[in-house]
């Protein structure tokens, strides 16, 4: 039995006729861009498919157990509570209707819309296989929640199966990590993940020893980390080989299965590494709102699908709406928390300068990215750290990379909790949080099988009335 529709969240249509502005996610565009307008005179609301705010460059601790997901990603409700003028909605925004001003979302089987005078769009960005969407399924990305808890119980899933099984090939493919992409987040799965099998499941497995794990981590490109630099990329990776990291490069992904990943090598011969565990931290593509909008404006999307935005972060001939983060494309800004905390500040500040000081839109002054340099760690104790012609590697740069980590982490006691959670860490190599679950392993096999079924029985029904019940992008793979 479904429930009726509704076609207007109560919320948004019964508010005081004050100017409406609608934000897109609740990421870090979305969130600091509700917070700058909590004093603005205009009711806020914030609609995000998830109902968490989510902290995305501490994921990997998630996924490696050191964080628990409390810790990095706090009720969006929560955060805004005091925030009179906000109203936070959950629900996947699939429709926006740029004429008629018109947001729509599902809620699970409830549809209804929001309509606006601005809207900031906030949707971040997904992983991209390039085309190669199948890869997916054995080699999953780290973007949300459910990714970083699937990958913490894969992880953990192939020491377990490694001690119980005899044959000696399976036993080297259950214990071979491959990781796809040297960027930032790679660089860091790589290192936990060693870190994980060398010390902190030392002594806990009687016929394996985790330590003998193999760790690879391959890229196309010719360097790891090459945003940052040669010196801090090479520094990178000689504390990578240190920890016993293979780092193969110039090395194309060419098919990943359920045994392992195919691999083309500059002299054009193609490989196999038998491996169970893929993990693949290579490649966005922005959310498909930003072709929504394009195909309703003069405005276009580069090949990652980010919409190139005018200097005001806003679309040609609409200026009540602005696309900020990792969905919008402007002087080859990098998709950098900073960018979007920046941009959706900026935009929050135009909407009150309009609505309040009587400003009008031709006079606002370009987006300006003040760049406060980019951090990544390697391990316990090492990270690097670029800030303008600055370059750290090491200690200090993990020293500040921990501090910069915690001042932008939402909430004083999710500050607390996690500096407990490190201090742990680092004084006894202690992760407490490597619970792990099948269900965690395969719900999105089984979130694609119910998303196939209820495709199928869509189609086979009679078009439905404006509102009612529709399989909605979360339902159709992802919650998170
Ligand atoms: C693993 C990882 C590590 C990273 N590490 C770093 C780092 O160390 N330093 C750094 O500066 N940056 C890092 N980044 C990048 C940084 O997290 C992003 O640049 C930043 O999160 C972008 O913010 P955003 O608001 O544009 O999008 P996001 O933070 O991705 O937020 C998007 C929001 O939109 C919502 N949403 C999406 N589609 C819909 C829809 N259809 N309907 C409703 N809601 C929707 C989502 O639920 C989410 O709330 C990392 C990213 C990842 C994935």
């Amino acid at each position: 039995m479904t429930e009726p529709a509704i076609d207007q969240v109560p919320v948004a249509a019964s508010a005081p006729r004050r100017h409406r502005v609608v934000i897109i996610g609740s990421g870090f565009g979305g969130l600091f861009a509700a917070q700058r307008l909590a004093k603005a005179d205009v009711d806020v609301t914030l609609i995000a498919r998830t109902g968490h705010h989510l902290f995305q460059p501490l994921l990997y601790q998630v996924a490696t157990g050191i964080l628990s997901v409390g810790e990095i990603a706090p009720p969006t409700r929560l955060i805004l509570r005091d925030q009179k003028n906000a109203t936070v909605v959950l629900g996947d925004v699939n429709q926006i209707d740029v004429a008629a001003k018109r947001i729509h979302a599902d809620a699970g089987h409830i549809g209804f819309d929001i309509e606006y005078d601005s809207l900031i769009v906030a949707a971040g960005a997904n992983q991209s296989y390039f085309g190669n969407d199948h890869f997916e399924r054995w080699a999953p990305g780290m973007k949300t929640v459910d990714d970083a808890l699937e990958l913490r119980s894969r992880i953990l899933g192939c020491f377990e199966q490694a001690e119980v099984i005899d044959d000696e090939e399976e036993r080297k493919r259950l214990l071979t990590f491959v990781i796809v992409g040297a960027g930032p987040t790679g660089v860091e799965m790589a290192g936990q993940v060693a870190e994980l099998a060398q010390h902190t499941l030392k002594d806990s497995f009687r016929r394996i020893d985790p330590a003998t794990a193999r760790v690879i981590l391959l890229d196309a490109a010719p360097a790891v980390l090459p945003p940052f630099g040669n010196k801090l990329g090479n520094a990178a990776r000689v504390r990578l080989e240190q920890m016993g990291v293979e780092i193969q490069l110039n090395a194309m992904v060419t098919n990943v299965d359920y045994n392992g990943i195919e691999v083309k090598d500059p002299d054009g011969s193609v490989r196999r590494i038998a491996a169970s565990c893929k993990i693949w931290s290579a490649g966005v593509q922005a959310s498909p709102l930003g072709r929504m909008l394009t195909d309703q404006t003069d405005a276009e999307t580069d090949r990652a699908g980010r919409v190139l935005v005018n200097k005001d972060l806003s679309l040609p001939g609409h200026p009540e709406i602005f696309v900020v983060g990792d969905m919008m494309s402007l002087d080859n800004l990098p998709g950098v928390a900073q960018v979007a905390i920046q941009g959706g500040k900026y935009a929050a500040k135009q909407i009150i300068n309009e609505v309040e000081k009587g400003g009008s839109s031709a006079q606002r002054p370009p987006f300006k990215y003040f760049d406060k340099g980019s951090m990544a760690t390697v391990s316990r104790y090492s990270a690097v750290v670029k800030m303008g012609k600055i370059e750290i590697s090491g200690f200090i740069a993990w020293v500040m990379w921990l501090i910069v980590h915690l001042a932008y982490l939402i909430g004083f006691k999710n500050r607390v909790t996690t500096m407990f959670s490190w201090g742990m860490h680092m004084g006894g190599e202690h992760r407490s949080q490597l619970t792990s679950t099948k269900q965690w392993v395969y719900a999105r096999q089984a979130l694609e099988q119910v998303a196939a079924e209820r495709s199928k029985v869509d189609s086979s029904s009679a078009p439905q009335p404006s509102g009612s019940p529709s399989v909605t992008p979360a339902e159709a793979g992802r919650t998170n």
